[in-house]
Formats: C-alpha cells, structure tokens, sequence
C-alpha cells in the first residue's frame, strides 16, 4: 500500500503528462516558457485571486511575502507551533523573530486566543514590533480566517497565508490561497496539487505586490533583466513543473479533489467511534493533504504505528516535534506551558495513507487493523 499513491496517478494521467513534458523538452523553453504563464492564469482563476506568481517551491513562496513586506530585524511574526519547519524558518531567515503560537486540538491550526495571547505579551515587552501573522491551512483545512482577521485587524497585523498544504480548500465559495493578504502554496510531489520536483506559488489581489513579486523572484529585475533595482532572489517555476501542472490542475479540480474527500469521508465512518478523527467545522472544506488521528497516549500511536508497519500498512507522524522545541530556535524562550496543545498532538497523531485512488479495499484493511490493535489493547 502507497500511503499517497504518485505512480498510480501518473499511469491514469500518463498521456497527457508525457505529452506536455515532450513539448517542453521539443521547445527548449525550459524557463519562463508559456506553459508558466498558463498555470499561473489557471490557479489565479480557481483560486480567485487577480494575481499568482509562480516561484521555485513552498519555502521561497513565503520568503517572498517577507521580502516584499521589508520584515526583517526587531520584528516578531506568529506563526503556529504545530506545522511544517518552513513557516518559522523563513521568518528567522529574514532575521525577525518567529513566536510561535499553541494550536487548536480539534483542527490542529493555530488557536486564536493563544495568538492574541502571544500578541499582547510581545507588546507589553516592548522590545519587538508585531508586523504579520502566518497562519497555516494544516492537513489541508483552511485555517479560522474571519477570526483571524478580526485580530489582524485590531493590532495591524498583516495576514500571510501558508497554504502549501491547503490547496483546493475552501470556506463557503471562498478559496484557499486567497486568505491572506498574501497567500502561498507548494507543489511539493506529495502536496494537494504537487509536481514532478519543486515548485511553489504566491497568491494576491494588490497589483503593486504583483510586481514586486516579478521583480524581487528573479533578481530584483527592473524594466528589464540586466536592470537589477533591488536584492532579490532567483526562485522560478520551471517549464517541466508549469506543464505537468497544468495536466494535473485539471485531474484536480475535474475529480481528485472529490474522490480524497470521498475517501476522508470513508475513514470517518469506519473510524469515528474508536479514535479521535479530523474535525471539519460547518462550512469548511478540506484539501486532505494528511488525514490524521489521535490516540489516546503516545505509547498506544507508537505501538499502533509499529503493527500497521508489520501488516504493511506506511503512516507518518506529522509531526513529531513542536516549532518551539526546534534546536534551530533555541535562542529563543519558551515555556512548554504555552503549548500544551501542541505537545500533546506531537505525542499522538498519526497520518493514514490518503489519496484520490485509494480504494475502499484498502481503506477497509487500514481501519480493520486499527480496530484489531485498539481492541486487543483493551481486553
Ligand atoms: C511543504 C510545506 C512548506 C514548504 O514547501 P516546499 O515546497 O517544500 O518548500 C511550507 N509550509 C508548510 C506548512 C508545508 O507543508
């Protein structure tokens, strides 16, 4: 069993794969090609952002917000403790300080009492000026973005919305990807919408952060490329990712996205009442990038992780370490108090094998050796 099944995609989409990598590889046009300017019309559309600007992965997406913000020295940026080494990594390579933030143990993303916690006591310190907030649309649900908003607004915080593992979500009608005031993705192979190598996007509707994001991903480039007006970065999309992309653009939003959700649903109601299961609140629509569970103690997912190896059966812990824990950070002081959440979720999630063409054979098999272990465990 594939815990997310890439060669099986790739057998259904072959045809068209092959034959836009082929035209590519014809053309010679391996950077900035027109196939680049296609994709980022085609996600700007289904997003429903005026803008995207592709880039060369997740990671860059959002250093590029950081960038065209001036975040650097003397600032603080939230960012949740549960999540990706990206999120907090970026801001610390800008050289402002990530404060990391508890999260909510029924959606896993960030609590907006701890952030609002967190923006006061940065304050009453005074030594840090508040200046964004990244919330991450982890697992692939959105995260709480009217309450967000609200905060935002109150101590003029700005909202970047890392949504490398969100794609395809959504609130009501409105898309993941267009939450912050910039937004961004990956196409990381195993992401929601992923490529065949890195790839990454930026999301806005402010026509002056379009540009600057132009100019800033391929080397502060003016009116044109041998004007350099600024300290930029090289990061762009090749023409191999924009093409598989395309193909793969349509496979997800045509029925991929319909059938992961279809197969999330099936977890839930053959799991539901043994385990702790993803909580989805009204109104809100994941992208399943992971489906995760909790157990009851780390002790009893470790042991379940081990069985499930033995049967054959490959699931991730994600992730196995708070932010704040992190050695990268550990200049920084935090107290273990603040995030009680996260250590807890870090001692007993554990991710099922998930993807649009996992069958219901396999979905069976996976939920009956989680019953098997829970129930032996028990008697
Ligand atoms: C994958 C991921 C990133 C980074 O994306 P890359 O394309 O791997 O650089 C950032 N944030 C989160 C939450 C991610 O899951």
């Amino acid at each position: 069993m594939q815990f997310r099944d890439l060669k099986h995609q790739y057998q259904v989409l072959k045809e068209d794969i092959d034959k836009a990598m082929s035209r590519v590889v014809t053309d010679c046009n391996f950077i900035s090609g027109q196939q680049v300017k296609n994709l980022e019309t085609e996600l700007a559309d289904y997003v429903g952002t005026k803008h995207c600007v592709t880039c060369a992965n997740g990671t860059d997406a959002l250093s590029l917000a950081m960038m065209v913000w001036g975040i650097g020295p003397g600032d603080a940026v939230f960012v949740p403790d549960f999540t990706f080494f990206s999120t907090g990594e970026i801001v610390a390579y800008a050289g402002a300080v990530p404060v990391f933030v508890d999260v909510d143990l029924d959606t896993y993303n960030i609590s907006t009492d701890s952030l609002e916690r967190k923006i006061r006591e940065i304050q009453e310190e005074g030594k840090l000026i508040p200046r964004a907030v990244i919330p991450v649309d982890l697992f692939g649900l959105p995260a709480d973005y009217e309450k967000i908003r609200k905060i935002a607004d109150q101590y003029n915080l700005r909202i970047l919305e890392d949504g490398a593992q969100g794609f395809g979500g959504r609130i009501g009608d409105q898309m993941a990807c267009s939450f912050g005031d910039i937004s961004t993705t990956s196409f990381f192979p195993a992401k929601p919408l992923g490529c065949y190598g890195d790839g990454g996007a930026v999301f806005t509707d402010d026509d002056e952060t379009a540009d600057l994001l132009r100019s800033i991903s391929v080397h502060g480039k003016g009116a044109m490329k041998y004007d350099n007006v600024r300290i930029g970065l090289n990061s762009r999309l090749d023409t191999l990712q924009a093409a598989v992309l395309s193909v793969k653009l349509k496979a997800f939003r045509g029925y991929e996205l319909d059938d992961v959700n279809k197969a999330a649903e099936r977890y839930t109601a053959l799991l539901g009442d043994i385990v702790k299961t993803p909580v989805i609140p009204r109104g809100f629509y994941s992208s399943w990038a992971q489906y995760t569970i909790q157990l009851g103690s780390k002790e009893e997912r470790d042991g379940l992780q081990a069985r499930l190896k033995e049967s054959g059966i490959p699931t991730m812990i994600y992730y196995p370490k708070p932010m704040h824990k992190q050695q990268a950070f550990e200049g920084q002081r935090f107290v273990d108090d603040d995030y009680r959440n996260t250590i807890q979720l870090c001692n007993t999630v554990l991710a099922l094998p998930l993807h649009p063409y996992l069958t219901d054979t396999e979905s069976e098999k996976v939920t009956g050796e989680i019953r098997n272990y829970l129930e032996e465990k028990t008697h």
